[in-house]
């Protein structure tokens, strides 16, 4: 669902891409499209300023880590704000009392009743009894279909086919409810087309009578800014507690989810994902802002970089660097800190495409184990002056580590080579008169 809003925010972080440093221009230009982006996909006009003006303070006040990219950072930014947007953490159902009742309102062609058969089949699967209750009291029909659901998942459900007043049927189903020990009542109310005063007295009525732990707004995602405008009419009269947003597996644009939490304030608390009874998810906001992101895996990098990395140790070794004087020891200290990352295989997955394109790769976790040995086995001496490293050293080295002469060698060449090309960096940032940037 949220394809083309990931493919545009993609598009907006690739402007960073190839800048050493987060500077004002360039977080300019990155932050316009990321708005530009969010309005596209149908997020409320004012809620997707607020938002990319908080990224930008966010990321004007950042300094961009050795470890990570400018691009990287901006998206763990934007993943941050996102997930705040949409209420920071996972709200739960409060379903209180014996029994507790759930009330679930939204109009007509939500997916109301669908959700009710998925909530009774959600909160048997956690061992609880419950009954299902039908008090659309204008659509007959709504009762056939709340009782097909109710024997496909096995739920129990009342209904009083002649009834007309929605406030007796509640209370005569709790009623029911105590006396067939059920512990869950759900009641599924009448829906209209559109907003309309007799539809919200009714439930507002319905609400006072049998006071629920919990109530829900259930609203079709497809409908963009009209689902959090009728979000905004539904807490105004029922001050409901939590939202579920259904057709998500549609190709809605997600606006909605993005901004009803941020419009009405209260949590989105599930969301329905298809037709069949298993299609519902409880709503997370931080996994919600990884799928919008599309990237989610380098979320984690970022972290683990953050906790993980040794601020004074990178200035130790760029030090060093630049200085001309990176040896075996900093060579051994840098593997260090890529192993406190974790494991080689998860960081790889953690790159976005990488974990697909590397499934069946097989990356051995002792990959640095041969290295290590090999520095290992030198001398002190040997460690702090690589040049010193002559025929007769390499061959008690390899002895040593019980790894081929080959192999040393190698090593010793990679190991050039990486000096090459740092000494190469050092002239090339002082002909620059510049600092040497690792970023
Ligand atoms: P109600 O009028 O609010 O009770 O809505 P229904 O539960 O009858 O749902 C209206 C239509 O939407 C039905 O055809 C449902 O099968 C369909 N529907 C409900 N939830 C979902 C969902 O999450 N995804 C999809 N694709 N269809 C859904």
């Amino acid at each position: 669902m949220f394809d083309n809003l990931s493919t545009k925010l993609d598009r907006a972080f690739k402007t960073l891409k190839g800048q050493g440093s987060i500077t004002e221009i360039n977080v300019a230009s990155t932050v316009k499209e990321i708005r530009r982006a969010l309005v596209d996909a149908d997020v409320n006009y004012k809620v997707a300023k607020e938002v990319t003006d908080k990224i930008k303070d966010e990321a004007m006040g950042r300094e961009v880590l050795t470890a990570v990219s400018p691009g990287q950072l901006m998206v763990k930014i934007v993943y941050d704000e996102l997930t705040e947007l949409m209420g920071g953490e996972k709200q739960d159902i409060v379903i209180k009392g014996d029994p507790a009742v759930v009330l679930l309102s939204g109009l007509q062609g939500s997916g109301k009743t669908t959700f009710a058969g998925k909530l009774a089949s959600f909160i048997k699967k956690q061992n609880r009894t419950v009954l299902l209750v039908a008090a659309d009291v204008y659509r007959p029909a709504a009762i056939d279909q709340l009782k097909v659901l109710g024997e496909q998942i096995g739920v129990e459900v009342y209904s009083e086919v002649e009834n007309k007043n929605p406030v007796q049927i509640a209370q005569n189903a709790i009623q029911h409810a105590k006396q067939n020990n059920k512990k869950v009542v759900i009641i599924d109310t009448a829906g209209r087309l559109a907003v309309d005063e007799e539809m919200m007295r009714e439930i507002e009525q319905v609400k006072r009578a049998i006071n629920p732990s919990e109530t829900l707004f259930v609203v079709d995602s497809m409908t963009g800014q009209d689902a959090v405008n009728t979000a905004k009419s539904f807490n105004e009269r029922i001050n409901f507690d939590g939202v579920v947003l259904t057709k998500l597996d549609g190709d809605a644009r997600g606006g909605a989810a993005l901004s009803i939490r941020a419009v009405v304030e209260k949590p989105i608390k599930f969301i329905s994902t298809g037709e069949k009874m298993e299609a519902l998810d409880l709503f997370y906001p931080d996994r919600m802002a990884q799928r919008i992101l599309g990237m989610g895996d380098v979320i984690s990098l970022v972290e683990r970089a953050q906790q993980q990395f040794d601020e004074e140790e990178a200035k130790r070794i760029n030090q060093k660097i630049r200085k001309n004087q990176f040896n075996f020891d900093d060579f051994l200290s840098q593997l260090e800190q890529i192993k406190k990352m974790g494991n080689l295989k998860d960081l790889v997955g953690m790159i976005p495409g990488m974990g697909k394109a590397m499934k069946d790769v097989e990356i051995d976790d002792d990959a640095f184990k041969p290295i290590e040995a090999i520095i290992r086995s030198m001398t002190p001496q040997e460690r702090a002056n690589p040049d010193i490293m002559n025929g007769s050293r390499r061959k008690r080295i390899a002895a040593g580590s019980g790894q081929g002469i080959q192999q040393v060698n190698n090593l010793m060449k990679q190991f050039d080579e990486m000096r090459k090309m740092m000494r190469t960096m050092n002239k090339m940032s002082q002909s620059k008169g510049g600092m040497l940037q690792m970023a």
